[in-house]
Protein backbone atom coordinates (compact mmCIF):
# COMPACT_ATOMS: atom_id res chain seq x y z
CA UNK A 1 0.00 0.00 0.00
CA UNK A 2 1.35 3.48 -0.72
CA UNK A 3 1.65 5.95 1.82
CA UNK A 4 -0.96 8.25 -0.41
CA UNK A 5 -3.76 5.03 -0.06
CA UNK A 6 -2.62 4.67 3.27
CA UNK A 7 -3.69 8.07 4.68
CA UNK A 8 -6.59 8.37 2.30
CA UNK A 9 -8.06 5.25 4.46
CA UNK A 10 -7.06 6.44 7.69
CA UNK A 11 -9.11 9.84 6.81
CA UNK A 12 -10.68 10.12 3.58
CA UNK A 13 -12.31 12.91 1.78
CA UNK A 14 -16.21 13.04 0.81
CA UNK A 15 -17.76 14.87 -1.67
CA UNK A 16 -21.34 14.29 -1.61
CA UNK A 17 -23.83 15.11 -4.88
CA UNK A 18 -27.59 15.39 -4.53
CA UNK A 19 -29.49 14.50 -7.90
CA UNK A 20 -32.55 16.29 -6.95
CA UNK A 21 -34.16 13.22 -4.53
CA UNK A 22 -36.86 14.74 -1.90
CA UNK A 23 -33.57 15.82 -0.05
CA UNK A 24 -34.25 13.39 3.05
CA UNK A 25 -31.12 11.48 2.39
CA UNK A 26 -29.45 14.68 1.76
CA UNK A 27 -30.97 15.54 5.44
CA UNK A 28 -29.29 12.75 7.33
CA UNK A 29 -25.93 13.12 5.74
CA UNK A 30 -25.82 16.09 6.48
CA UNK A 31 -26.83 14.77 10.25
CA UNK A 32 -24.06 12.10 9.78
CA UNK A 33 -21.69 15.35 9.75
CA UNK A 34 -23.39 17.09 12.69
CA UNK A 35 -21.54 16.20 16.42
CA UNK A 36 -24.32 14.09 17.41
CA UNK A 37 -23.32 11.44 14.72
CA UNK A 38 -20.00 12.83 14.37
CA UNK A 39 -18.37 11.23 11.20
CA UNK A 40 -14.86 12.83 11.62
CA UNK A 41 -14.58 10.91 14.42
CA UNK A 42 -13.68 8.51 11.99
CA UNK A 43 -11.46 11.28 10.03
CA UNK A 44 -13.89 11.32 7.54
CA UNK A 45 -14.32 14.95 6.18
CA UNK A 46 -16.50 16.63 3.89
CA UNK A 47 -14.81 18.66 1.27
CA UNK A 48 -16.64 21.13 -1.73
CA UNK A 49 -14.39 20.06 -4.78
CA UNK A 50 -14.00 16.60 -6.35
CA UNK A 51 -10.16 17.30 -6.91
CA UNK A 52 -9.67 16.29 -3.28
CA UNK A 53 -12.56 13.72 -2.75
CA UNK A 54 -12.02 10.47 -2.36
CA UNK A 55 -15.55 8.95 -2.13
CA UNK A 56 -18.39 10.72 -3.80
CA UNK A 57 -21.67 9.75 -2.19
CA UNK A 58 -24.42 10.10 -4.02
CA UNK A 59 -28.47 10.31 -3.10
CA UNK A 60 -31.40 10.87 -5.43
CA UNK A 61 -32.31 9.42 -8.40
CA UNK A 62 -29.70 10.15 -11.28
CA UNK A 63 -32.03 12.09 -14.01
CA UNK A 64 -31.37 13.14 -17.51
CA UNK A 65 -30.18 16.63 -16.37
CA UNK A 66 -27.96 15.97 -13.46
CA UNK A 67 -26.40 12.76 -14.88
CA UNK A 68 -23.37 14.55 -17.56
CA UNK A 69 -22.27 17.33 -14.25
CA UNK A 70 -22.25 13.75 -12.21
CA UNK A 71 -19.89 12.13 -14.58
CA UNK A 72 -18.13 15.09 -14.62
CA UNK A 73 -17.59 15.38 -11.38
CA UNK A 74 -16.37 11.41 -11.31
CA UNK A 75 -13.59 12.57 -13.51
CA UNK A 76 -12.40 14.88 -11.89
CA UNK A 77 -11.91 13.02 -8.73
CA UNK A 78 -8.36 11.26 -8.00
CA UNK A 79 -7.79 7.50 -8.28
CA UNK A 80 -8.31 5.96 -6.59
CA UNK A 81 -11.98 6.99 -6.06
CA UNK A 82 -15.10 4.92 -4.46
CA UNK A 83 -18.91 5.28 -5.42
CA UNK A 84 -21.22 5.04 -2.70
CA UNK A 85 -24.65 5.19 -3.49
CA UNK A 86 -27.22 6.18 -0.67
CA UNK A 87 -31.08 5.49 -0.15
CA UNK A 88 -33.35 4.10 -1.88
CA UNK A 89 -33.62 6.43 -5.37
CA UNK A 90 -29.94 5.63 -6.17
CA UNK A 91 -30.38 2.05 -5.85
CA UNK A 92 -33.56 1.79 -7.60
CA UNK A 93 -35.17 5.36 -9.03
CA UNK A 94 -37.05 4.51 -5.49
CA UNK A 95 -40.24 6.87 -5.41
CA UNK A 96 -39.01 8.37 -8.89
CA UNK A 97 -39.10 5.20 -10.64
CA UNK A 98 -41.14 5.78 -14.58
CA UNK A 99 -40.51 9.24 -14.44
CA UNK A 100 -39.72 10.61 -17.78
CA UNK A 101 -36.46 12.78 -16.84
CA UNK A 102 -35.24 9.56 -14.76
CA UNK A 103 -32.08 7.95 -16.02
CA UNK A 104 -31.17 5.89 -13.26
CA UNK A 105 -30.07 3.82 -11.31
CA UNK A 106 -26.97 5.03 -10.09
CA UNK A 107 -24.69 1.89 -10.87
CA UNK A 108 -26.17 2.13 -14.60
CA UNK A 109 -23.56 5.10 -15.16
CA UNK A 110 -20.96 4.97 -12.44
CA UNK A 111 -19.10 2.08 -11.14
CA UNK A 112 -20.53 2.29 -7.59
CA UNK A 113 -18.67 -0.03 -4.49
CA UNK A 114 -21.93 -0.30 -1.94
CA UNK A 115 -25.06 1.19 -1.87
CA UNK A 116 -26.85 2.03 1.49
CA UNK A 117 -30.30 1.32 1.42
CA UNK A 118 -33.12 3.05 3.08
CA UNK A 119 -35.73 5.65 2.47
CA UNK A 120 -33.76 7.54 3.90
CA UNK A 121 -30.92 4.89 5.40
CA UNK A 122 -30.39 6.52 9.02
CA UNK A 123 -26.78 8.40 9.67
CA UNK A 124 -26.10 5.14 11.68
CA UNK A 125 -26.32 3.45 8.71
CA UNK A 126 -24.52 5.78 6.37
CA UNK A 127 -21.15 5.51 8.34
CA UNK A 128 -21.48 1.99 8.47
CA UNK A 129 -21.24 1.83 5.00
CA UNK A 130 -18.70 4.28 4.13
CA UNK A 131 -16.63 2.66 7.00
CA UNK A 132 -16.86 -0.80 5.01
CA UNK A 133 -16.09 0.72 1.48
CA UNK A 134 -12.89 2.30 3.04
CA UNK A 135 -11.59 -1.26 3.17
CA UNK A 136 -11.52 -0.58 -0.50
CA UNK A 137 -8.84 2.06 -0.46
CA UNK A 138 -6.06 -0.66 1.22
S1 LIG B 1 -34.34 7.46 -1.04
FE1 LIG B 1 -36.19 8.33 -0.05
S2 LIG B 1 -35.39 9.93 1.31
FE2 LIG B 1 -33.76 9.47 -0.16
S3 LIG B 1 -34.01 10.99 -1.83
FE3 LIG B 1 -35.16 9.10 -2.38
S4 LIG B 1 -37.28 9.44 -1.70
FE4 LIG B 1 -35.95 10.93 -0.62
Amino acid sequence: MSLANFFRRKSPWILHFDTGGCNGCSIEVVAALTPRFDIERFGMLAKGTPRHADILVVTGPVTRQCLPRLKRIYEQMPEPKIVVGLGSCAMSNGAFDGCYNVVGPLDKHLPVKAFVPGCPPRPEAIIHGLMAVLEELK
